[in-house]
């Protein structure tokens, strides 16, 4: 598995805990080597790689542990190894290459609290499993823009374990991995992915009912966001938005989610998809697309359910069922209806 950590930065911190080797990532040549690294500045040198400011003669390296997880890139521990090399825009990026298990520990950690009931943690394991093994089978590159990822950070034994019990299974639907999507709450129904992100529909992710989020603090929140602010978030992408007088939220699935989003200004009106508008306002400021709009004069008020895209798994449904009783596989079938349990490696 390889997960980009940085992209196109200026410079990082590395360090290592534990004998180490820096070789050449294009012929394996041994760069650098000893018995631990303290914290180092690592940058471009006139397109070289510059560890402390001493160029390394080469412009991508592979940075070896002998210990697993004891590398550490901008304060975080990561397990496997990590490839530092120049981006194809000259920038410095970094690269965590290690095996999948290892990955889907990070993953869970990172998206769930640690603490949470052990078969909601198992269905968040299978569930994270079965979409980063469906993205790298299509060919992307995993990074924080698709699962969230901090290393080591949120390990603990019981996680180690959880993970571990679950090693290699995987949902198939007709013996197909599919994008398996999972948001924090789903506020009362788990939406429609064809109408969330646009996609050929997939039949375990057209939505069900959810009546177990309602404990989240997300389940219904409210916002209040001047059209001002709109106009200057929305002109990011789209600057000829000017005078922005009316939104209004269009075409809704069966979670309550809109498609898109009617905007009125100045000289017309725009037709934007909802999910990019929310995208554009900040994804933890307009928590979901499932909300209703009231004109309160210069601000709009945005009353609404959930947070997240709505598609999938709802973690804190999820977390109420174990707390009831339910175990994964009950848990993943509910929420993806009409998939298998596979364990595709041993
Ligand atoms: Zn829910």
């Amino acid at each position: 598995m390889e997960v980009t950590l940085l992209k196109e930065a200026s410079t990082a911190r590395l360090a290592v805990h534990s004998p180490y080797r820096i070789l050449d990532l294009k012929n394996g040549t041994s760069l650098r080597e000893g018995a631990s690294l303290p914290s180092t500045p690592v940058a471009l040198k006139q397109g070289q790689l510059a560890l402390g400011g001493i160029k390394l003669g080469t412009n991508g390296v592979r940075v070896v542990a002998q210990v697993d997880g004891t590398l550490e890139l901008e304060g975080t521990h990561y397990r496997g190894e990590i490839h530092l090399l120049k981006g194809p825009k000259g920038g410095l990026t970094a690269i965590d290459k290690l095996d999948v298990e290892s990955y889907i520990l990070g993953v869970v950690g990172s998206e769930m609290p640690n603490h949470w009931e052990p078969e909601a943690l198992s269905a968040q394991a299978i569930t994270a499993r079965t979409f980063a093994l469906y993205l790298k089978g299509n060919g992307v590159n995993l990074g924080a823009l698709h699962l969230a990822y901090k290393g080591t950070t949120k390990e603990t034994p019981a996680l180690r374990r959880i993970v571990s019990q679950t090693r290699g299974v995987v949902m198939l639907y007709k013996k197909d991995l599919f994008p398996a999507y999972f948001h924090s709450t789903c506020g009362g129904h788990t939406e429609d992915a064809n109408l969330v992100f646009g996609k050929d529909g997939i039949p375990p992710l057209k939505g069900v009912k959810c009546n177990y989020c309602k404990d989240s603090k997300y389940y219904q929140w409210s916002r209040e966001i001047s059209k001002q602010e709109l106009e200057k978030d929305l002109g990011k992408a789209y600057p000829s938005l000017k005078e922005i007088w009316e939104v209004s939220p269009q075409g809704r699935g069966p979670g309550r989610h809109v498609s898109q989003v009617e905007i009125k200004y100045a000289s017309g009106s725009y037709r934007m998809n909802a999910n990019e508008f929310r995208l554009l306002l900040g994804p933890n400021h307009l928590l979901s697309t499932a909300f209703e709009v009231a004109d309160k004069g210069k601000t709009i008020r945005f009353s609404g359910n959930g947070w997240g895209h709505g598609v999938g798994l709802c973690q804190y449904g999820a977390g109420t069922m174990a707390k009831n009783g339910s175990i994964w596989q009950e848990i993943l079938k509910k929420y993806y209806p009409g998939v298998e349990f596979v364990k595709i490696y041993e």
